[in-house]
């Protein structure tokens, strides 16, 4: 550590207490490899303020000396966005805790940072609500981090994703200064909504405090069925028949034979079918009255089929979409690409991608799955080698000739800042600049991160 390292390093420890600036290597180490293996670098110190004016002093500070901060909420997010590097500080918002009371009038909660979504989840829950944002990091995924990559998940094709879920902001500036917007009135058109910025900002304009979050009565019967297809064509005739049939359609996930092989192998499990099949859905139901019977409106198109009602039967049907992440995870540093295509284009999309691993990299194995009724598709090649700069480059393009997006809900960091003008305008990004510049005008808050330096 430097002298000016040092120096930093005590000015902070007046602010948050030296037990909350965390200099020792190993201990450091911890908030400096992410999640997917694939990102990793060096923190000069880890700062851990417990509130919103220690987390703006902390900023203060930063800003007079020059260091570079990023943001860390769960530090579970897919493209380096939170994982620090040469050096920077990182701001861990695991702290801010705070969990508001439900305000049932509104149907809103304002919850701390730092809250996981396991924990808003089960908030709700004790009052009578449901959060409806859900995907497979809830346990250590936090609101400032859902808030600032603008999370999806399972349920966004029913509630939308953190956008249509976020009712306000408080963040602050790199400066210092605090930015307050919790009321979370439903109309309120009084200027630019500066909190709305913030959503899906990945954390490169301000470092977000609270949330204001958006609830919904909870359904009182679930139902989830697993049903296995001929292919992706069948499976958008099954979602068109499952909307068709019932508005209580929550979920409409897929995965395919190759990914379902090896979560069966990790996980010790019996397939759920006893032939194999090229495509699988999870798709759930939940209304007041059980929604069983509705998710039968695509039976006769659809090879096989298993339903559950009860709670661990349906996780156990889940299970199989869900260790899809970690499966792949355990196979090596896989190639991961998470992007969005308009719902029609995901079964040419998918040809497209095959096509191409093909004849880039014959001996790569590809595993796809993903949120099939948003068009998202997570694309994962292992064994890529030498190929996965090259097929990274063509899989990015291929979704956006598809009218896709090279980011569906993980974000842009730093993973893919330099493909956004496939998605993008020249104009686009040139705003991005100017709005970025507003915000932090050192460029010290996540550099690198979306707009690639
Ligand atoms: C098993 C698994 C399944 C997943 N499934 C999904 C899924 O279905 N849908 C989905 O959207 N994502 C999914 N993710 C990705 C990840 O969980 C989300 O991106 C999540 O929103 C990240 O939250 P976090 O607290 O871990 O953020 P981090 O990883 O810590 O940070 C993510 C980004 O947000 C910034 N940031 C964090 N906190 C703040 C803050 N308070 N203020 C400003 N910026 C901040 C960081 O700098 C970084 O750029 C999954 C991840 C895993 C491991």
């Amino acid at each position: 550590v430097s002298v000016d390292g040092d120096r930093l390093a005590a000015r902070l420890a007046a602010i948050v207490g030296a037990a909350h600036v965390v200099t020792d290597p190993a201990l450091k180490s911890l908030y400096e490899h992410d999640a997917t293996g694939r990102f990793s670098g060096s923190s000069r110190l880890v700062v851990r303020p417990g509130n919103v004016e220690e987390v703006a002093e902390t900023l203060a500070a930063c800003s007079r000396s020059g260091a570079a901060v990023v943001p860390q909420g769960g530090h579970t997010g897919m493209v380096g966005g939170g994982t620090p590097r040469d050096g920077e500080v990182v701001l861990s918002l695991g702290r801010l805790q705070a969990l508001g009371e439900i305000d049932r009038a509104a149907s809103q909660v304002t919850v701390g940072a730092g809250v996981t979504l396991e924990r808003l989840q089960l908030q709700a829950a004790a009052g009578g609500l449901d959060f409806p944002l859900d995907h497979g990091a809830r346990s250590a995924a936090t609101v400032g981090g859902m808030v600032a990559t603008d999370a999806g998940g399972h349920l966004a094709l029913r509630y939308g994703t953190m956008r249509a879920l976020t009712a306000g902001v408080e963040a602050v500036l790199i400066d210092g200064r605090i930015v307050t917007r919790l009321g979370g009135l439903l109309k309120d058109n009084a200027g630019l909504d500066l909190p709305e910025l913030l959503i899906g900002s990945e954390g490169i304009l301000a470092v977000i405090t609270r949330a204001r979050l958006r609830l919904v009565p909870a359904r009182r019967r679930r139902a989830t069925a697993l049903f296995a297809v001929a292919d992706l064509d069948t499976a958008l005739a099954v979602l068109d028949r499952l909307r068709a049939a019932t508005p209580s359609l929550e979920a409409l996930d897929y995965f395919e034979e190759t990914g379902l092989r090896r979560v069966c192998e990790r996980l010790g499990l019996a397939p759920p079918f006893s032939r194999s099949h090229p495509v699988y859905l999870v798709a759930e139901c939940a209304a007041d009255v059980d929604p069983s019977e509705q998710l039968l409106a695509a039976a006769d198109i659809v090879e096989e089929s298993a339903i559950a009602t009860d709670a661990a039967a349906r996780k156990a049907l889940w299970r199989f979409r869900e260790a899809h992440n970690e499966t792949v995870r355990s196979l090596g540093v896989p190639l991961k690409l998470d992007v969005s295509v308009p719902v029609g284009a995901v079964p040419v999309f998918e040809r497209d991608v095959r096509t191409l691993v093909e004849d880039v990299e014959p001996d790569a194995e590809l595993i796809l799955y993903g949120h099939l009724g948003d068009g998202n598709v997570h694309v994962n090649v292992i064994g890529a080698g030498e190929a996965a700069d090259t097929l990274e480059d063509l899989i990015l393009r291929a979704a956006a000739d598809r009218g896709g997006s090279i980011s569906a809900e993980h974000g842009v960091g730093l993973a893919k800042s330099s493909w956004l003008d496939l998605c993008r305008s020249e104009t686009e990004i040139s705003l991005m600049r100017d709005i970025k510049r507003v915000f932090d005008p050192g460029g010290i808050l996540s550099p690198g991160r979306v707009l690639r330096e």
